[in-house]
């Protein structure tokens, strides 16, 4: 089988579908090759938050605002329920410390335009309840929501489809047809494709597929273990995470000095509840290569200490555990440009924990910067150059 297409997008997970939706919007005849099923990387195996509040002020809060708004009418746009509400969101704080740090860091995103307030724990404790004595506060942000990662990715693939796009599933990419510095395709499985573009999509295996392309890609695999309650009445009423989970995501390097095994797991906590009642509790932040197993230890370590912030969760049964390989980059943001020396190689990938948050921005970007040249927002900050490939 040989196919042609204007596109190639290689990956199934949110990022892969949203960018075949809006280039299908756009009017490009798109195949995205999917190695095993839709969402079936991290994008299947993840939490169900759209935190604007866990972004770094500038570049990578705006990408999520404009996401947040994409995502107001996504539902009917895209004619499929992924499960969206904007419940709000909170950061549990501990400590005088952790309160001074993140006093730091709602004064930053405030000033990038985010609604978010500091709070005492009694007005936390009226917002949620079962929090833990010892809580000092929390910050609080009424934009913060959630969506069923899951349906969100089916839903860009159904709206993708119906727009032309091709979707090959059990389609593994296993070369990129490069001729005179340019791209021509790829090889997969089941028979070459050709276009003049290619979109790596493929969250964490971006370096694996970049390598056939002879890039050197600075995304690595970071495991996150979370655990899944049996469903319950209404009880976790907004997005949850701690300060401690903002620490760990953002000095990996920092956590192995750690002499606490929970630091050195990046455990950070996150609760949220589905629509149909099952809690959420995560998770740790872990660099063991493509392994998504899930560890006694850690399990143990994160439940131990989500019961500490909410002691209530103790009642609760545990019924499922997930592991999910999060696309890292050194710098907390993803790779999303043309590739400078490559012609026609496009890199989406390098989400790290906000992919499910972003991609619908993500979609809009890379469809407009490979159809029209340019985009809304000025996205140089996330170009691959920026990093020697
Ligand atoms: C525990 C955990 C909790 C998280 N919680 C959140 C959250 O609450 N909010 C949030 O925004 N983000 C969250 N994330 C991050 C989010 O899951 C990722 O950023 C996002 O799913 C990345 O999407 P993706 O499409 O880039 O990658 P993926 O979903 O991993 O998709 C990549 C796809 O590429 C395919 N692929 C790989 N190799 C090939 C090949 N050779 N050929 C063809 N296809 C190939 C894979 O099979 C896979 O389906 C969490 C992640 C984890 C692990």
């Amino acid at each position: 089988m040989t196919q042609t297409a204007d596109v190639i997008v290689i990956g199934g997970g949110v990022v892969g579908t949203s960018i075949a939706y809006q280039l299908a919007r756009k009017g490009r005849k798109v195949i995205l090759a999917e190695k095993k099923d839709l969402a079936s990387g991290a994008s299947g195996s993840c939490d169900t938050s759209i935190f604007l509040q866990s972004k770094n002020a500038g570049i990578h809060l705006k990408l999520a605002l404009a996401s947040a708004e994409l995502f107001k009418g996504l539902r009917e746009e895209l004619g499929h329920d992924i499960e969206h509400h904007v419940k709000g969101g909170m950061i549990l704080i501990e400590t005088d410390d952790e309160m001074r740090i993140m006093q730091d860091f709602v004064a930053r995103q405030r000033q990038t335009g985010l609604q978010v307030d500091i709070i005492d724990r009694k007005e936390a404790s009226r917002m949620q309840r079962g929090l833990a004595e010892h809580l000092v506060g929390a910050t609080h942000s009424p934009q913060d929501g959630d969506v069923n990662p899951i349906e969100l990715a089916l839903g860009f693939a159904k709206a993708a489809r119906r727009l032309g796009a091709e979707i090959l599933l059990e389609t593994e990419v296993t070369g990129c047809i490069v001729k005179a510095g340019r791209v021509e395709g790829v090889g997969t499985s089941r028979g070459p494709i050709h276009a003049p573009v290619v979109v790596n999509a493929a969250g964490a295996w971006a370096p694996l597929l970049g390598k056939m392309a002879g890039l050197d890609l600075p995304i690595k695999p970071r495991r996150g273990q979370i655990m899944i309650t049996e469903p319950v009445a209404p009880y976790i009423a907004k997005q949850i995470l701690s300060a401690s989970y903002i620490v760990a995501k953002y000095n990996a390097e920092k956590l192995k000095e750690s002499k606490s095994r929970a630091v050195q797991l990046g455990v950070g906590l996150s609760l949220s509840q589905t629509q149909k009642g099952n809690i959420f509790i995560g998770g740790t932040r872990e660099f063991v290569g493509y392994d998504v197993g899930n560890t006694h230890e850690a399990i143990g370590t994160v439940l131990k200490n989500a019961i500490r912030f909410v002691p209530g969760l103790g009642e609760i049964h545990i019924i499922r555990t997930m592991g999910g390989l999060r696309p890292y980059t050194p710098d907390g943001l993803p790779l999303v440009g043309f590739v400078n020396g490559l012609e026609g190689y496009f890199l989406a990938a390098g989400h790290e924990g906000d992919g499910i948050a972003l991609s619908p921005v993500t979609g809009k970007i890379v469809a407009d910067l490979i159809v029209d040249g340019k985009t809304f927002l000025d996205v140089s900050a996330l170009a691959p150059d920026r990093f020697s490939l």
